[in-house]
This record gives structure tokens, C-alpha cells and sequence, in this order.
């Protein structure tokens, strides 16, 4: 058993905790999962969900997950169900699932309550005026012609707008409330925009849509969110939060921020994922190139190394840019505990045994994984042909060279000890088959032979062989970090991301392996089998290399 150690409390927790010390809340906390529905879910959603979700399992509580689909023009079903599942599949359960597009009666409602306190004005001003009245940060703002509308005028020209007698952009909503306000987000925000556009789930009902700002608080306090977490670049909006649930007066909800997750060597944002998806850079947003949670999912990550990765990370309130390698350690350290090693030959030549009988097969009886709690042994054929990699033979092995060259002897894994003996050549001097002899007492698990070896090699017999596509992936930009480059981040796509290996051989048993599972090639890297697979032609993603292969490459 690992060692409990107290783990120390991140800011989020200490609030929560002393909220609760406090009795702020008898009923326990309520967060939520707000995403809008305009793509897929990314490994930074995940480090909210973890957040989020992890706050109301540690500290007693639910976490709703809302989906935030206030604007008409972006959200589709299709992103509804995708995150969903990634939610779902990240090991985490709902209290309820929600949408901000339910609650439009009621903010509606809200508004009209602010432009009866004298709170909210109808604008007939263009977008290019009101950005002209807001001011710079230096200087204060200008007042729109249209703030001191009464009420009465402010509520008929309002309803006018509900009822669709007004053109995209002819009126606005704003909330009135300081012009000069420090705080741009203060100088008098819009609340509701006119948008002729039919909505994923209000169809045709409105076509005045509520801004973020006036959506998501009143959302919050509507649900009694207790903690509403969201990232940094929020915290310049918190006192608007705040004055619209107070001059509500409705349930305080309220709002904290935290630093976003920035992971090196790939975009985060999903209209920059959504450009890679519609440029054809990958093959969809599930390409397991992306860092999108289905992508890592067809890549063979598993739910509990994201999980852990999030653990890992922790929570910050300064902006920060992980190393990709975290995320790679994180799913290597899984599956070393729980894929299966089995064999693989990327490379391929032919190993003949030149003393083995031509026509024997021997079973062998092979470990799954020797870090399994319990061990289990499948059962490989052998025979006098093998393949076996084509750099584990060398013409002129150096000193150290632990496997086959003429002379030189290996183990094969699980199998026997054999004696390299010959090779040949085409007329390029290209070797194409190696030639050895074994050692019949040096059977593995009953070795009488004396003989004790350096290297062990893999290998799958060749008429037992079973042919499959390997895809290797690699980083998919070439910059550490892509966050000040903008639509320019297109241009450092790493050539080589994606390896596509056409033709290799591996062991039979695999033919019965599950899309999803997770495997390990001994001694090339951790695999999982894609779903382009079909009965004919397995297909296998490269999860992941065994060592940190990039470390090594940067250190040149
Ligand atoms: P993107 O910029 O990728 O489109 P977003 O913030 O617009 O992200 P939302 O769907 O609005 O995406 O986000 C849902 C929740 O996930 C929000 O609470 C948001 O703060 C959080 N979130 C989004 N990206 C990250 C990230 N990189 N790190 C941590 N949390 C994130
Ligand atoms: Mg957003």
C-alpha cells in the first residue's frame, strides 16, 4: 500500500474549506461545468472538470454540468453529446445537466426587472459608436444619446426587440451603470443582442440573445452555485458578476478564477483546434494528434492519467506553460502498471534457425506483465522462422553490442538462447536474412544451459504472423509555446507528427485485441488499438514511447 500522505490544500480548497468551517453551507457546495457547445472538449476542459467536480466529491456537494449556449451562430448537437461523453468518460457523474438556453424566459426576465429599476436602457447606437463611447482605460467614456430613455420607452422598445420588429444590429440592451468606471467591462456592457438566428435548442423562439455577462452569473444564481470557478481572464468581469446579482438581488453566487492550463507544443483554443479540423491538418477532432479528450482517448490515454496529470498540476493563480513530457509520464506510469507486453516487429528481417525442425511449432507459455498483482501468461507460437528487428542484427556489432551479429548470442523473449551463425545479402549488400542455431536446454523458465546472456530480443514467428499498420505520433507543433502566436501557429506544424508504418508483423493472439486496449510493444513503446481496424488490417496509435525520447533530442 502507498503511503497516505496529507495532501496539502490548493487556494480553491482552502476557500471551500473554510466556507464550510464557517457554516456557509449546510446543503454542502454546488459547482458547475459550463461549456459552450461550439467544439470539443480539450485537456484543459479537463483540468476544469477535475477542479470542479473534484471540489463537491472532496468536500461534500454536486457539480451541474451546464452547457453555456447563448450564442445561436456556434453550438451545434453534435458538441452537446461529445462532451457529454468526455465528461462521462473522464469518470465523472452530473447532479443535473442544464442549459443556459433554459433560463432565457427568466433572464429575460431579469432584464426587465433592471430597466424597471432604471438599470438597463435600450441603445439604438451602431457597434462602432458604442466602442468609440467606451473610453480607453485612460480616459473615461462618453455617454450614448439614448441613456436617459425613460422606462416606460426603455420596456416598449425592449418587448419590440422580443418580438422581432427590429433588424441584426439595429438595438442593444445595455446596462447602465458608469460611464467613467475604471473598469472598461463597467462602462455600460451590453446585455442583449438582436441575432435573427434559429438556436440548436429554442429554435426559432427568440432572436434577442443574452450576452456572457448578463447570462452567466444570473445562471449561477438561478441554480444556487455556491462556488462558480473559472479561469483568470475572468477576473476583470467579477464586479460585473456581482452588480447584476445584487441590483437582482437573487441568490449571491460567486465567482473565482484560476490559471488555465497552457500545455506546450500544441493550441488549446477550440476555434484554433477547429481550424486544424477544417484545414485538414488532422484527420477530425478525435485525431489522436489533438489534445482534445477524444483524441487523447483513440491515442489510448486513459481516464485516470488525465485525472492524474490534473492532480499533478495543481491549481495556480498565475498563467503557466506545462511541459507535454508531464502528460507523457503521466499515461506511461499507468500503463506500465496495467498493459499487457506482447510483440511487435516494426522493422522487419528474417531470423532462420537453422537446428530448429522445419516443421515444429512449440506454444510457449509468455508473461502478460510483470507488474501485474497477478500474473497471467498467454500463449505465443515459435518456430524456425522468425521476424525479428532489423537493427537487433548488426555486420560489424561493436564491443557492447548486446544482441546479434555473427558469433554473438541473444535470448528471444520468452523462448530460447540462440547462437548468430551466418546472414545474407542482396546484390547491395543489404542483409536479408540472419541465420542462427539454438540452444534447446536454454528454454526460458526451465534454462539448464549455464549460459547467461546480455540481451533479449522480441520476435513473432513468420507464418504465425499477423500484419498491421502502426501509427506513430509525435508533437504536433514545433514551438514550445504557440500562445503569442496567433493564426501564425499553423505555420510550425510538425511535418512529422504523424508516421504511418504501413507493414508490420505482430504476434497472433492480437487479432482478438479490443479497440481502446492498451498494449505494450516490448521495447518500441506503449500502443493501443485504433478504430480504423477491421478484421483484415489491425491498425495500432502509438500511445506513447517508453522512455522520454524528447528529452534526449532537445539535450543535442
Ligand atoms: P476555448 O478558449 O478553448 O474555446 P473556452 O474557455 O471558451 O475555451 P468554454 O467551453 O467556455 O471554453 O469553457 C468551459 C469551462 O472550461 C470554462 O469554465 C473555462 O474556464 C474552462 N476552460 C477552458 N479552457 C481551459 C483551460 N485551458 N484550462 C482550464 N480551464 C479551461
Ligand atoms: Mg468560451
Amino acid at each position: 500500500m502507498e503511503e497516505l500522505k496529507p495532501k496539502s490544500l490548493n487556494f480553491l480548497e482552502e476557500i471551500v474549506q473554510e466556507g464550510i468551517a464557517s457554516g456557509k453551507y449546510p446543503q454542502g457546495i454546488l459547482t458547475r461545468f459550463p461549456p459552450e457547445p461550439n467544439g470539443y472538449l480539450h485537456i484543459g476542459h479537463a483540468k476544469s472538470i477535475c477542479l470542479n467536480f473534484g471540489l463537491a466529491q472532496r468536500f461534500g456537494g454536486g457539480t451541474n454540468l451546464r452547457f453555456d449556449d447563448t450564442n445561436p451562430v456556434t453550438e451545434e448537437t453534435e458538441y452537446v453529446e461529445s462532451i457529454k461523453k468526455d465528461v462521462s468518460w473522464l469518470g465523472f457523474s452530473w447532479a443535473n445537466e442544464l442549459y443556459t438556453s433554459d433560463y432565457f424566459e427568466d433572464l429575460y426576465q431579469f432584464a426587465e426587472k433592471l430597466i424597471t429599476l432604471s438599470f438597463a436602457y435600450v441603445d439604438d447606437s451602431t457597434a462602432a459608436e458604442i466602442a468609440a463611447q467606451k473610453g480607453t482605460p485612460t480616459t473615461p467614456g462618453t455617454h450614448s444619446p439614448f441613456r436617459n430613455r425613460s422606462v416606460e420607452e426603455n420596456l416598449t422598445l425592449f418587448r419590440d426587440m422580443r418580438a422581432g420588429k427590429y433588424a441584426d444590429g439595429e438595438k442593444v440592451l445595455r446596462a447602465k451603470i458608469d460611464m467613467a468606471h475604471p473598469n472598461m467591462h463597467m462602462r455600460d456592457p451590453l446585455m442583449y443582442r438582436i441575432r435573427h438566428v434559429k438556436h440548436h435548442r429554442s429554435g426559432d423562439k427568440w432572436c434577442i440573445y443574452p450576452m456572457y455577462d448578463f447570462a452567466h452569473g444570473q445562471s449561477d444564481s438561478i441554480e444556487e452555485i455556491t462556488h462558480s470557478i473559472c479561469t483568470l481572464e475572468f477576473d476583470v468581469h467579477r464586479p460585473l458578476y456581482d452588480w447584476f446579482l445584487d441590483k437582482l438581488g437573487i441568490f449571491p453566487s460567486h465567482q473565482y478564477e484560476f490559471a488555465r492550463l497552457n500545455l506546450s507544443h500544441t493550441v488549446m483554443s477550440k476555434r484554433k483546434l477547429l481550424q486544424l479540423v477544417n484545414e485538414k491538418v488532422v484527420n477530425g477532432w478525435d485525431d489522436p494528434r489533438m489534445p482534445t479528450i477524444s483524441g487523447l482517448r483513440r491515442r489510448g490515454y486513459t481516464p485516470a492519467s488525465i485525472r492524474n496529470f490534473c492532480e499533478r498540476i495543481g491549481v495556480a493563480k498565475r498563467d503557466n506553460l506545462i511541459d507535454l513530457s508531464l502528460l507523457e509520464f503521466c499515461i506511461r506510469e499507468d500503463l506500465n502498471k496495467s498493459a499487457d507486453r506482447v510483440m511487435a516487429v516494426l522493422d522487419p528481417i528474417k531470423l532462420v534457425i537453422t537446428n530448429y525442425p522445419a516443421d515444429k511449432t512449440e506454444d510457449l507459455q509468455i508473461e502478460n506483465n510483470p507488474e501485474a498483482e497477478v500474473i497471467t501468461k498467454r500463449s505465443v507460437p515459435f518456430s524456425n522462422e522468425l521476424y525479428i528487428e532489423r537493427d537487433d542484427f548488426m555486420i560489424d556489432p561493436p564491443k557492447k553490442f548486446f544482441r546479434l551479429g555473427v558469433g554473438l548470442q541473444v535470448r528471444l523473449k520468452g523462448a530460447y538462447i540462440v547462437t548468430c551463425t551466418d546472414f545474407k545479402t542482396d546484390a547491395d549488400g543489404n542483409v536479408t536474412e540472419v541465420h542462427a542455431e539454438y540452444i534447446p536446454e536454454s528454454k526460458s523458465g526451465q534454462d539448464t544451459s549455464g549460459i547467461s546472456v546480455k540481451g533479449t530480443i522480441h520476435w513473432v514467428s513468420v507464418s504465425h504472423a499477423v500484419e498491421a499498420e502502426v501509427r506513430n505520433f509525435d508533437r504536433l507543433l514545433i514551438v514550445e509555446d504557440a500562445s503569442e502566436l496567433g493564426d501564425d501557429f499553423l505555420k510550425f506544424i510538425n511535418p512529422e507528427s504523424l508516421q504511418i508504418v504501413p507493414k508490420v508483423y505482430v504476434e497472433p493472439g492480437l487479432k482478438e485485441a479490443k479497440v481502446g486496449q492498451a498494449l505494450q510493444f516490448i521495447r518500441k513503446g506503449y500502443y493501443s488499438l485504433d478504430l480504423d481496424s477491421t478484421s483484415d488490417k489491425l491498425v495500432f496509435n502509438r500511445t506513447v514511447t517508453l522512455k522520454d525520447t524528447w528529452a534526449k533530442e532537445k539535450a543535442k
